[in-house]
């Protein structure tokens, strides 16, 4: 049944970004209501131990997702399970429509949706999640010191990444499905030069194979000459793509090439009163400590865009 439920400042998302900018819109008095499909955390609290967030040298993932939800709602964030299908403004307002038929009105809405890894989609991926199985070497790359590990894919962000996983590894071997990168030319260049990463052309990984703990090695398949191999590894990172969950955002709203928010230096996106923040924004790093420091500045925005309507309307 259709039902209308006001508040100050909508959150769309309830990651890292979503939740650090309720926190901050309840503690400056707003009531802000954060509206969240799944479970409070998004891709932090499916992360195994995280160690690279300032104040913990290291935490799981759900736990530190626990903690930012539990934190936001002890300044009063309400965080309603809800599944929104629908972004619009109407004047001043800006609205989100939810699958359960309540329409949730504020006066500045936040869209903290995250994005996604484009999966393998091969026996063992899922089983061997946070087992060996990655989707973020500046999150994972530690724990696989001195081990020979595997990177799939041919991109800027496989290519980059291979690089960045020579700093613990003791030999990265990229695997990928043709014979020619898709990878910007300096940043091929950087990774032919590195002598402790191999090329593994046109191949792709047919499984993931563990020993039920953890990855040990993969079963790939040349496209070209169809032979089968066996490549021991102790970790496969996936770099095959990442989508930013962007389709619910209005159409005007301005978005790059690949699908990423466009912002301004306060999170405002080409639609004034809807901020973004967090990895479904454009921006160079994907990291828990950038969505927390963009939901910051996107709340502080808000919360001035209700003063000046405040104003106005006296
Ligand atoms: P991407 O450019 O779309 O590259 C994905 C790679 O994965 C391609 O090499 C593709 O192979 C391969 N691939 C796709 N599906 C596959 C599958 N099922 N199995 C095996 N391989 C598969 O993605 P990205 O590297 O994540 O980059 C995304 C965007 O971010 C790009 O615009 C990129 O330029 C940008 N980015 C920029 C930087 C930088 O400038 N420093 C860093 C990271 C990302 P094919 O080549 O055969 O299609």
């Amino acid at each position: 049944m259709a039902e209308e439920k006001k508040c100050d400042i909508l959150i769309v998302g309830g990651g890292p970004g979503g939740l650090c900018a309720g926190m901050y819109a309840a503690r400056a008095n707003r009531h802000a209501v954060c509206l969240e499909k799944y479970m409070p955390g998004g891709q932090i609290a499916i992360t195994g131990d995280v160690e690279d967030y300032p104040g913990f040298e290291s935490i799981s993932g759900a736990e530190l997702a626990m903690k930012f939800a539990d934190h936001a709602k002890k300044f009063g964030l309400q965080i309603e399970m809800e599944e929104v299908i629908q972004i619009y403004c109407e004047g001043d307002d800006r609205l989100a429509k939810c699958a359960s038929g309540v329409t949730y009105r504020g006066k500045a809405l936040i869209f903290s949706t995250g994005g996604r890894p484009i999966y393998l989609q091969v026996p063992g991926e899922e089983k061997y999640s946070g087992k060996g199985v990655s989707y973020c070497a500046i999150c994972d790359g530690a724990f696989f010191k001195e081990q020979v590990i595997a990177v799939v894919g041919g991109g800027d962000a496989a290519i980059e990444e291979a690089g960045f996983l020579t700093k613990f590894a003791s030999k990265v071997y990229v695997i990928h499905r043709r014979d020619k990168l898709r990878a910007q030319k300096i940043i091929q260049q950087r990774a032919f030069n590195n002598p402790k990463i191999e090329f593994v052309w046109d191949s792709v990984v047919e499984s993931i194979n563990g020993d039920d703990t953890r990855v040990t090695n993969l079963s790939l398949a040349n496209v070209k000459t169809e032979k089968k191999a066996t490549l021991e590894v102790g970790a496969i990172f996936v770099y095959v793509g990442f989508r930013p969950n962007s389709d619910l955002i209005p159409d005007d709203v301005k978005l790059d090439e690949s699908g990423y928010i466009l912002t301004d230096f306060k999170m405002e996106t080409s639609v004034p009163g809807i901020y973004a923040c967090g990895d479904v924004r454009a921006q160079l790093v994907r990291q828990v400590t950038n969505a927390v420091g963009d939901g910051t500045t996107a709340a502080v925005a808000s919360e001035r865009r209700l003063e000046e309507l405040e104003d106005k309307a006296t």
